[in-house]
């Protein structure tokens, strides 16, 4: 089965019919599993309806970090409430793209998230989006083990540490034409290797709204550069997300 590690399905992109038809679309490629991300107070909920609606549908809980809340601290009493019903935490992580952006704050709040995926046990899906280094030192540091690095756009030097550090990173569907996922692949083990696509974005042929089905693209491209059928890199992500979730 394929599997997809990280994509948005709540209310903002997808009415409760379309997510039907999105999950229908995904089994039909064999995407039997799909990991909904929360990224705020009203989408985990939705998260956590999704999951329980749908047997495609894992959840992860998290704040993203570009989203203002009022009490992280009631966040994350919620999160841990639920997390019988959830199988990561995510999306967390800095996000350094505006200048405006509160980075003492979104470190504090980052901090919260990784302390409590060590707690529960859980995988972190993290967003490092001009934040790499920052985010890979704040890792480090806590000793966290279990960690998926979604569309990591750091450069080599980030990428062998992460790699040596035994960390996962999920590939988008979009490296069917961007040349940094694609160089990504060729440099990192498969065996630390995952994909996603974080629907509804990066769509793998820039026309329209993603979906999971299309996470297909991702493993088509990962065959094809590691030399390998399609179907050994199916069974292959299978066993590490396994390992992993
Ligand atoms: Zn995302």
């Amino acid at each position: 089965m394929f599997i997809d590690v990280h994509c948005h399905l709540d209310s903002r992109f997808y009415s409760a019919g379309e997510v039907g038809e999105v999950v229908e679309r995904a089994k039909k490629e064999n995407v039997k599993l799909i990991v909904a991300n929360g990224i705020g107070i009203s989408e985990n909920k939705e998260v956590i309806e999704l999951a329980k609606k749908y047997k495609e549908i894992r959840g992860a809980l998290g704040v993203h970090p570009t989203e203002i809340l009022r009490d992280i601290d009631e966040e994350i009493e919620f999160i841990r409430a639920n997390a019988g019903k959830i199988i990561a935490i995510g999306e967390v992580g800095l996000d350094f793209l505006e200048s405006g952006a509160d980075r003492e704050k979104q470190k504090k709040v980052f901090q919260k998230f990784i302390e409590l995926a060590i707690e529960l046990n859980k995988p972190l899906i993290v967003h490092s989006r001009k934040a790499e280094k920052e985010c890979v030192e704040m890792l480090e540091e806590s000793g966290a083990k279990k960690i998926v690095m979604h569309c990591f756009s750091g450069g080599f030097k980030l990428i062998d540490r992460i790699s040596a550090n035994g960390w996962s990173f999920s590939v988008p569907a979009s490296v069917k034409y961007n040349e940094h996922f694609q160089n990504l692949v060729r440099r990192v083990e498969l065996s630390q290797l995952l994909c996603e696509t974080d629907s509804p974005f990066l769509h793998p042929l820039r026309e329209g709204k993603n979906e999971p089905a299309f996470v297909v693209e991702s493993y088509r491209k990962i065959a094809e550069i590691k030399g390998k059928s399609l179907k050994e890199v199916e069974r292959e992500i299978e066993g590490n997300f396994r390992k992993l979730f």
